[in-house]
């Protein structure tokens, strides 16, 4: 149960919040905890039951179980979410909110870092992608000499965002003399992305996203480190290669793919063309993509100009209804309770390193998750 402002006092905690505790992972023994009194904040719920864990004297409250735990502005969240999927960019998001943009960064990496869990969560018990559909969406990080390809998954049958990795690139395309040069001293300095990371970064969402699976149709377009990708999955693969330079429309193979590329240039500022507003690291991309990806498949109807019409989730069968932010936001999530995949794990850690800045900030707050 989610402790909430009309949460009962008779509320008990459902497991031990210390990750090293045994009785963190229910283990269905009986978990000897004890009350310690009340604390009062500022923001609601008012009074704050507190509790000890008599195995591992750990003491925590309900707060601990609550996601704006540790703070101090957790009425921020859900506007910061739809604004985020709503096309504004961070500094603009924070002029609306009056608030500094460093409080957005950090919100929006916070929330991101939810989502992650929530999506994955989700993934836990949910039916198996047959049918998929896998794109590079081209975008960059800091500036255009260091171009990134997100990697995107989508179902064909119910346009489930379902996972996303992405890779560094080489500038490529037209260039003048200058940027040429320009380029050939960055390299010298910051070295050269890997030629495989594409193949690599490919293979890997194709192994989150099919699972254990023995079967499945895999449709793309003609990138050449696509085929590679494949051959080195487990699985039989039926692929189904279009040209990218077909016309992308309702009838082409690609289009639910191409559909997301879309929705994530219009609703995401720092992917949008000739943008001021792109992410200085590819790790704060992953973060907004997060959020995207749950605002799409749980929150948003699938079709936009059909009233009522189901989620993505909805479609899978996942769930029942539209998930509302405050169902979202509702509760917690324990990243040593969820299993992410490796490239997951490290936007949770926010690991992923951008060449060309010396000081990135990591995610290793112990309480703050
Ligand atoms: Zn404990």
């Amino acid at each position: 149960m989610i402790p909430t402002k009309k949460t009962p006092h008779a509320w008990t905690p459902p497991f031990c919040p210390n990750p090293n505790c045994i009785h963190h992972n229910n283990s269905g023994e009986h978990w000897p905890i004890k009350k310690i009194g009340y604390f009062k904040r500022q923001q609601p719920p008012f009074r704050i039951q507190r509790f000890t864990c008599k195995t591992c004297k750990r003491s925590f409250s309900t707060q601990t179980f609550s996601q704006d735990y540790w703070q101090k502005r957790p009425d921020l969240d859900a506007n910061i979410i739809m604004k985020t999927v709503g096309g504004m960019a961070n500094r603009q998001i924070a002029r609306d909110l009056k608030v500094a943009p460093e409080t957005v960064n950090r919100h929006i990496a916070r929330i991101g870092r939810h989502c992650l869990l929530f999506h994955q969560w989700q993934m836990e018990n949910a039916p198996p992608v047959k049918i998929v559909v896998v794109d590079g969406f081209e975008s960059f990080e800091l500036s255009q000499y260091h171009p990134i390809h997100l990697h995107v998954a989508v179902e064909k049958e119910t346009d489930f965002f379902v996972y996303f990795t992405d890779s560094e690139l080489r500038r490529k395309g037209r260039m003048t003399t200058t940027q040429k040069r320009r380029r050939l001293e960055l390299e010298a300095e910051l070295g050269r992305p890997d030629p495989k990371a594409i193949e690599n970064d490919m293979r890997e969402l194709l192994e989150v996203v099919l699972g254990d699976q023995k079967w499945a149709l895999v449709h793309s377009d003609d990138h050449p480190a696509y085929r590679r990708s494949i051959k080195k999955l487990n699985i039989i693969i039926d692929h189904r290669v279009t040209s990218g330079k077909d016309h992308r429309d309702r009838n082409n193979s690609l289009w639910e793919v191409n559909l997301l590329d879309l929705l994530i240039r219009h609703c995401n500022a720092n992917h949008r063309r000739e943008t001021i507003a792109w992410s200085k690291r590819r790790q704060a991309s992953a973060e907004r993509l997060a959020i995207l990806l749950v605002w799409r498949n749980y929150m948003k109807g699938r079709r936009e100009k059909e009233r009522g019409s189901p989620t993505p989730a909805m479609v899978r069968g996942m769930m029942e209804e539209r998930l509302e932010i405050e169902d979202l936001l509702g509760k917690r999530l324990f990243r040593s309770q969820i299993e992410l995949p490796p490239r997951w794990s490290e936007y949770y850690d926010r690991a992923v390193k951008t060449r060309g800045l010396d000081r990135e900030r990591r995610h290793e707050l112990k309480y703050a998750y």
